[in-house]
């Protein structure tokens, strides 16, 4: 026998029925030593034998009966339909101090089995289900393995013994199985929909193309997505049949719920209703595209990339072309929300498809909206009105995207449905409070978990009133939340900052044609009018094109055109600072787009000089100081940032971890309470710099390399991927001399 390190926590285990899952049971059991005897049954005296000789069993019992006497956990592991019979051969050796289980695909009729065969439910008898198995039966697929990783399902009584079920959620947890609990009813409609159903679907599509004329040509070609598909239809027939009779009347539930979604399929395709298939099948693509996260509470974006990456930069390079860099986050997330309540067609070009749009974009589909994409920064909104929304089937999962929940929940408080949202975990642990207190104010009915943390129960058909709010945090966030608000609320909705924030969602619905007044730190709008869509061009995200205009400021020879920045005066700290340090940067075809400012920038190369930055200007380019700090390198003179406190607590300590990167590279700073003093002028050599994870950083270095002495070597880059999906090529595209090497 394997090792023996635990504690066994059983004296004698029966298990009835040696074939996979009973023999697997039992062999994993008797390897981790969790029982001190393990003995079988099984009507076939060669699977016995079988079972003895393969080391799945210590000992073969001649009978049911001299299986059951004196076990203290008996395991019944035959079909389902054959539970009952079992039960009544083996009661009268039962007694009370033995915890009696099985492993049957379902689980009401098992219960059924019991109360019938013992006129009650015992509170020793806690009925089980390992969700784990194979095409193949018998002893010989019996593996160790089985049950590692997969989830088992128990399904105790209100009654059942507290002490029995904690032993029982132990053998399996010894197993390797995450054992989770849930009821008899729950169990049988939860698997019925997401294994019976498949099981019987797979079973009669093989079964009808096999009946045709043609089949051996059909089979021939079939191609890979047949065959994934109808892999189960290999199961186990007797099984099968036993669980579709056992599980009669959950099954047939979610039968008559498919039919009906099938048959209107069915119709879409008759009448050519292109919309309809579309919504359908973009919510079932984006669904299992995002399954795992949803499931395992992950957020959309984040930790897809567990790779490491490394950048690996040359010395020297150019920095000449004309580019465009991705579309900005804020604007490509509003853009979908506004392109779904507004009426008529929004086709969204330059979408940069991060955390917040990828949530908001599956939560509209979940609420009945049409959308198409996102494909290459191309998304197709089919807007359905500010009153068109549909109530969502279930609670709405916005991944890791605070901006995503904080607006929703404005703009859900005036519809006429309940609804409910939630998030990966690290969201499900911020506070919701601010956006909350003052929806309720406004006439909202709103719960929120403990500590006003998500999820967030939204009751709808609620009358909302206009509220002026005085923010007691600079928060665009919880303007914007409010502002949605306000679009169905009676009356006027106002909300004073008492510091500028960004101001997309207030320009944005300009653009869509609904009028928000700005006056001061104020702003306000009336509800109860319309938004119509159009054509949204995002504009280029600033923060991204602000590592190209250092580039080229630095670069002897650089001259390079940036395409369709976003120039909102909330954000154009960078060009301002680079200006005031003697930059070459020029404006052309100013434009609005959307109620944004847009223009397409040109920057040459310029001799920079250090400056004292101005502090109204830090909150303006607060993202941009990692590369304005390359800038500060590369000019002459000192330059010094005061009153960036906020730059310590963003994605790294920025401040710090930058100055740890320059000094890699040779280069001297001081590092203060609130920034950072450079000294120009001084010669950048090669090194190797951690960027900590912050995307930000890491591109800055890769700036850097174009005016250092030797190679630069920048590791944990992977997140530039999220923010910047594409840096590498243009940085390459523009002649800096980048290459990326991915590890695992
Ligand atoms: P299996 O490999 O075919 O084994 C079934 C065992 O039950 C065999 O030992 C068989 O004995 C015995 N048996 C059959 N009819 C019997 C009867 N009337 N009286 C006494 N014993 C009888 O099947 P399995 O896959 O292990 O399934 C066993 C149980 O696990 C079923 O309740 C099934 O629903 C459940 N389950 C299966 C899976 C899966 O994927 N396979 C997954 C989870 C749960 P013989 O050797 O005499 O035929």
């Amino acid at each position: 026998m394997a090792d023996r390190a635990v504690t066994p926590l059983f004296r004698r285990m029966a298990v009835i029925g040696l074939g996979l899952i009973g023999g697997s049971l039992a062999k994993t059991v008797r390897e981790k030593g969790l029982a001190e005897t393990v003995v079988g049954f099984d009507r076939r005296e060669d699977e016995l034998a079988l079972g003895v000789s393969l080391g799945v069993i210590d000992e073969a019992a001649d009978s049911l009966a001299s299986a059951v006497a004196g076990a203290d956990l008996v395991v019944i592991a035959v079909p389902v339909q054959a539970m009952a019979s079992v039960l009544a051969s083996i009661r009268p050796q039962l007694s009370d101090d033995v915890l009696l289980t099985d492993v049957g695909s379902t689980k009401g009729s098992f219960v059924a089995a019991v109360k019938d065969v013992f006129g009650h439910w015992p509170d020793w008898v806690i009925p089980g289900h390992p969700i784990a198995g194979s095409e193949k039966s018998g002893i010989a697929a019996a593996r160790t393995d089985l049950f590692a990783h997969h989830k088992v399902i128990l399904t105790p009584a209100d009654g059942s013994r507290q002490d029995l079920l904690g032993r029982l959620t132990a053998l399996w947890q010894g197993c390797g199985a995450t054992v989770l609990t849930m009821t008899v009813d729950r169990h049988d409609e939860v698997l019925a929909a997401t294994s019976h159903l498949p099981h019987l679907i797979a079973f009669s599509l093989v079964d009808t193309l096999a009946g045709e004329d043609d089949n051996l040509d059909i089979f021939r070609y079939a191609a890979g997505g047949f065959r994934d598909f109808t892999r189960i239809a290999a199961s186990d027939p007797v099984m099968w049949h036993d669980i579709f009779l056992s599980n009669r009347d959950a099954v047939l539930r979610v039968i008559d719920h498919f039919t009906d979604d099938l048959g209107a399929l069915r119709s879409a395709i008759e009448s050519g209703d292109g919309d309809m298939l579309l919504q359908v099948f973009g919510r079932a693509k984006a669904a299992r595209d995002h399954f795992s996260k949803m499931l395992s509470g992950q957020a959309y974006v984040t930790n897809m990339n567990q790779k490491q990456v490394t950048f690996k930069l040359q010395a020297g390079g150019t920095v000449a072309g004309d580019i465009r860099v991705p579309g900005d986050k804020s604007m490509s997330h509003r853009s979908i929300m506004l392109g779904a309540l507004a009426e008529g067609v929004t086709e969204v070009t330059g979408f940069l498809e991060g955390e917040d749009s990828l949530a908001t974009l599956q939560a509209f589909r979940d609420m009945g909206v049409t959308i198409e994409g996102p494909d290459q920064g191309y998304v197709r909104i089919r807007g359905v009105g500010l009153h068109g929304l549909k109530a969502p089937r279930g609670p709405l999962y916005v991944g890791n995207s605070g901006t995503a929940m904080r607006l929703f929940a404005g703009l859900l408080a005036g519809q006429d449905f309940d609804s409910e949202l939630t998030g990966d975990d690290s969201l499900n642990k911020r506070p919701m409070g601010r956006v909350a207190d003052p929806l309720r104010q406004m006439g909202a009915v709103i719960e929120t978990g403990e500590g006003g943390r998500p999820p967030l129960k939204i009751r709808g058909g609620q009358a909302l009133k206009g509220l002026h709010y005085d923010m007691p945090m600079a928060s665009a966030q919880v303007k914007s939340c409010l502002l949605l608000a306000g679009l169905y609320a009676d009356g006027e909705t106002s909300v004073t900052e008492p510091a500028p924030t960004r101001d997309h969602t207030e320009r944005m619905l300009n653009g869509f044609g609904f009028s928000v007044e700005r006056k001061g730190a104020t702003a306000r709008l009336s509800g109860g009018g319309r938004l119509t869509g159009g054509a949204i061009d995002v504009p280029a995200d600033i923060s991204s094109a602000a590592f190209f205009l250092v580039a080229a400021s630095i670069t002897p020879g650089a001259d390079l055109m940036l395409r369709h920045v976003g120039v909102n005066e909330t954000r154009t700290g960078i060009i301002n600072i680079l200006k005031l340090m003697g930059a070459n940067i020029e404006v052309f075809n100013e434009q609005e787009v959307g109620g944004e400012p847009v223009a397409d920038l040109r920057v040459q190369h310029a001799a920079l000089k250090g400056i004292r930055i101005p502090e109204d200007q830090v909150p303006l380019a607060i993202d941009e100081f990692p590369v304005l700090f390359i800038a500060a390198v590369c000019a002459e003179g000192e330059t010094v940032l005061a009153g960036a406190e906020e730059l310590r607590v963003k994605e790294s300590d920025r401040i710090q971890v930058m100055a740890d990167g320059l000094s890699a590279v040779g280069i001297k700073s001081t590092v203060t309470e609130d920034g950072i003093v450079i000294v120009g002028g001084q010669q950048m050599k090669g090194g190797q710099v951690n960027s900590h994870g912050d995307h930000r950083i890491a591109m800055s270095f890769a700036v850097a390399s174009l005016r250092a002495e030797g190679d630069i070597e920048v590791t944990d880059c992977a997140n530039v991927a999220t923010s910047f999906p594409n840096f590498v090529e243009l940085a390459q595209q523009v002649g800096m001399r980048i290459t990326v090497e991915e590890s695992s």
